[in-house]
């Protein structure tokens, strides 16, 4: 099978070809269009799976595809992306980051990465400049939303990488603040993938406190 197949958007079909892409890993072929569907994922992934463009393709397609979204008027002082994914450290941020950025050339869809451990003014200033996909380490984000400056009110698509490895180094606690906020009315209104390399007792106590309905993917 080859990514033709896959029903994305075409814009992302395009950058797809460009980063010379052509079948989908296994973890693609079978996350994709899971999320496509609208399906929660707890998906088991190892480095080097392309667990990231799995995760990357429905969001960015979602985000190209979906209803315009309602922001708040211009001039509040938060910034409200669309889908955030949290990853365990700064280096994985960027390289999330920068995967994502050439999946949604010429998209119109906006990404932005907050890492702890740089300076925090220049990440709000990019905010600033508007942001759809966030890509973030937990403990930037509490910050950030303490200091007000992003709001997770709008949030449609959350993705967690390296969830046990989060956990390892005990990010539960500011993981567990994030989702609280961005836990909208109409139930299933956000949509969650949790991908982890393993499952102890902790991710799948995660895994029930954040997914709803979830399939299980292990490739
Ligand atoms: P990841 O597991 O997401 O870190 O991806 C591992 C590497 O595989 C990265 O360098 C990706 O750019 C590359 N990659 C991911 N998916 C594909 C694919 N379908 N075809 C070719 N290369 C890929």
């Amino acid at each position: 099978s080859n990514f033709a197949e896959i029903d994305l958007a075409e814009g992302l079909n395009l950058n797809i070809q460009r980063c010379k892409y052509v079948r989908p890993t296994p973890v693609q072929r079978h996350a994709i269009p899971i999320s496509l569907a609208g399906r929660d994922l707890m998906a088991c992934a190892q480095t080097g799976s392309g667990k990231t463009a799995a995760f990357c393709f429905p969001i960015i397609s979602g985000i190209m595809t979906g209803e315009a979204p309602q922001r708040p008027s211009r001039g509040a002082r938060a910034v409200c992306p669309l889908a955030l994914i949290l990853s365990p450290t700064r280096e994985l941020s960027m390289q999330i980051h920068e995967e994502a950025r050439k999946f949604s050339y010429q998209t119109g869809v906006k990404v932005v990465v907050a890492y702890g451990g740089a300076p925090i003014n220049q990440q709000l200033r990019e905010l600033e400049r508007g942001v759809d996909i966030l890509v973030a380490t937990p403990g930037r984000l509490v910050d950030l939303l303490e200091r007000a400056r992003v709001s997770l009110q709008m949030i449609r698509y959350l993705a967690l990488d390296e969830a046990d490895r989060m956990l390892d180094m005990g990010f539960e606690p500011q993981i567990r603040k994030i989702v609280e906020q961005m836990d909208m009315p109409p139930p299933g209104a956000r949509q969650t993938m949790l991908f982890s390399a393993t499952f102890p007792k902790e991710i799948q106590r995660l895994a029930s406190d954040f997914l709803s309905n979830y399939v299980f993917l292990a490739v």
